[in-house]
């Protein structure tokens, strides 16, 4: 791992470069004070869903979700835990679909949920369908 981390801040969107040392002991960020992993999971806008997704240099998960959806809703707990089992290997964080219907042309989203991790800029995988935490998390573990 390199000596400092790129980060974007969740909240706010200022990129933060944290030493590789302090991931673990509650990093904030510098412009807004808010945590670097948050105990709740950020809801983002697309400007901060766009940077952190191309800058990021901690892999980060994101939920596409929706208020419609049941089965996302269902899942939104399992994500939060598996976040927390998780951090600071990678952060977890989620956007709402039907606020930004955009997305899912862009990214090409058939179906939610649907997770899509990215690490050093670019997409890894996907994951489809409500997933419990174990799984959420096993999947990303095998793309650390
Ligand atoms: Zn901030």
């Amino acid at each position: 791992m390199p000596e400092t981390v790129v980060l974007t801040c969740l909240a706010c969107g200022q990129g933060n470069r944290v030493p590789a040392e302090k991931l673990n002991s509650g990093p904030k960020c510098a412009k807004c004070g808010a945590p670097m992993f948050a105990a709740n999971v950020a809801e983002l806008d697309l400007k901060v869903h766009d940077k952190a997704r191309r800058t990021d240099q901690l892999p980060l998960l994101i939920d596409y979700w929706a208020e419609w959806c049941g089965p996302c809703k269902m899942m939104a707990p399992e994500f939060a835990k598996a976040a927390q089992a998780i951090k600071p290997r990678a952060r977890f964080a989620k956007v709402n679909t039907e606020q930004y219907p955009e997305i899912s042309s862009r990214l090409n989203i058939r179906g939610i949920p649907l997770l899509i991790l990215y690490a050093n800029g670019r997409e890894v995988a996907r994951l489809s369908g409500a997933r419990p935490a174990a799984d959420i998390e096993g999947f990303v573990r095998q793309h650390l």
